[in-house]
């Protein structure tokens, strides 16, 4: 592992329309060979016995000497070994807009049991598991697994670039992730938690840039990511999530068969504009991620209103898709739609952004919602409270 502390400076590029990906199957991969812009305020190389210790002084010095502390991290041989050693649990995948997509092609389940580790944050088991009764035909049933009371978020941006900054270049995602998290918007979630207190989501003051990575990755190339950053914050389980950014051109697949992916260049094997996940990872434990590649593209970018620009507004959308999927549904066995009208094994998100379901008509994707004074656009989520798609309790 190679651990190296940065100090972001500012860039004033903007980016323009991105490439799309023009990869195929049989192709060698073309690897990114810029850097960001960055300053380096600390660095060390990390091996053995001594890495733990080592990460732990470099994110020591991370934290104190920078105002908005970034760590360069790339996965080594380790990652990948320990990946391999480890136990996907569940993916969860957001649909592209491009093609006629089942459900069952989106998702993968090795669903274990909720296990003692979960019990803390997990969510009460309800009164009512009415998976097929009198209910509303968008009410999300509960299946008995965890839910996420509260957590930290962690950004981790992929092959950052003078052209594609940290952060900026996805517009400002962790400004979103923290005024989401002090939202009206966000309480819609209290209803299947169990937890109505404030401040309950949160993001991490330190983040991580990795590179430099190929620009067509498969979901354990994800997970050696993952799994780096993880060693390195020990923070693992129901309260934490790691968010992977991809930058524009950089496509990823589920597996190496490079059949179902996010791939805009590529509609054939187009299937998905994002996804979150669950892995139980062997040595570290149980971990929540999700994968946001580049989203203003056609297919997974959002037609209007956007309020905060075309990039940012369409990275917010399915970012807090994904958020609220994770909290709700870490695992795939918590809440989800197991009617079978057409939406069975739709979350909380799925049912509200292609599909505008609501208790009488209409519905808008995305909506408007307020932080304080500063508006954001991003798609509503199923409320069983108002049997509707909502943006607020
Ligand atoms: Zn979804």
């Amino acid at each position: 592992m190679r651990i190296q502390c940065y100090s972001r400076l500012e860039s004033n590029k903007s980016y323009s329309d991105p490439p799309l990906a023009q990869f195929h199957k049989s192709t060698t991969l073309p690897v990114r060979a810029e850097h960001g812009k960055y300053r380096l305020l600390a660095g060390l190389s990390v091996s053995g016995t001594l890495k733990l210790l080592a990460a732990g002084l470099a994110w020591a010095a991370c934290s104190a000497v920078a105002a908005e502390p970034m760590i360069q991290i790339q996965p080594d041989a380790s990652a990948v070994a320990a990946v391999a050693a480890s136990t996907p649990v569940y993916r969860h995948a957001r649909k592209s807009g491009n093609a006629s997509i089942v459900r069952e092609q989106l998702d993968y389940r090795n669903v274990a049991p909720a296990s003692g580790a979960a019990a803390a944050l997990a969510g009460p088991a309800p009164a009512a598991t009415n998976y097929f009764g009198n209910r509303y035909p968008g009410d999300l049933s509960y299946h008995g697994g965890p839910v996420v009371k509260a957590m930290t978020s962690y950004a981790i941006f992929v092959n950052p670039t003078v052209a594609c900054p940290v952060n900026t270049c996805w517009g400002n995602p962790l400004q979103f992730m923290s005024d989401l998290g002090v939202s009206d918007f966000i309480h819609i979630v209290d209803q299947y938690v169990g937890s109505t207190s404030n401040n309950r989501y949160k993001v991490s003051s330190v983040n991580f840039a990795a590179g430099t990575l190929p620009i067509l990755l498969t979901d354990n190339d994800i997970l050696s990511l993952v799994y780096a950053v993880a060693t390195l914050t020990t923070n693992v389980g129901y309260g934490y999530q790691y968010h992977v950014f991809l930058p524009p051109g950089t496509d990823v697949c589920f597996d190496t068969t490079y059949t179902v992916c996010y791939s805009p260049g590529l509609p054939n094997t187009f299937y998905f504009c994002a996804y979150h996940g669950s892995v139980d990872f062997v040595g570290l434990g149980h971990v929540l991620y999700s994968v946001e590649p580049y989203q203003n593209v056609p297919g997974c970018d959002i037609t209007g209103p956007i309020p905060n620009g075309a990039v940012a507004d369409a990275t917010n959308n399915v970012l807090s898709h994904e958020i609220f999927e994770t909290i709700t549904d870490p695992d795939g066995n918590a809440w989800w739609n197991s009617r079978d009208n057409g939406i069975y094994g739709e979350e909380i998100g799925d049912e509200c952004s292609f599909l505008k379901f609501t208790a009488t008509a209409g519905g808008f994707d995305p909506s408007l919602f307020k932080v304080g004074n500063k508006v954001y656009a991003a798609q509503p989520e199923y409320s069983n409270n108002g049997h509707t798609c909502a943006t607020s309790m």
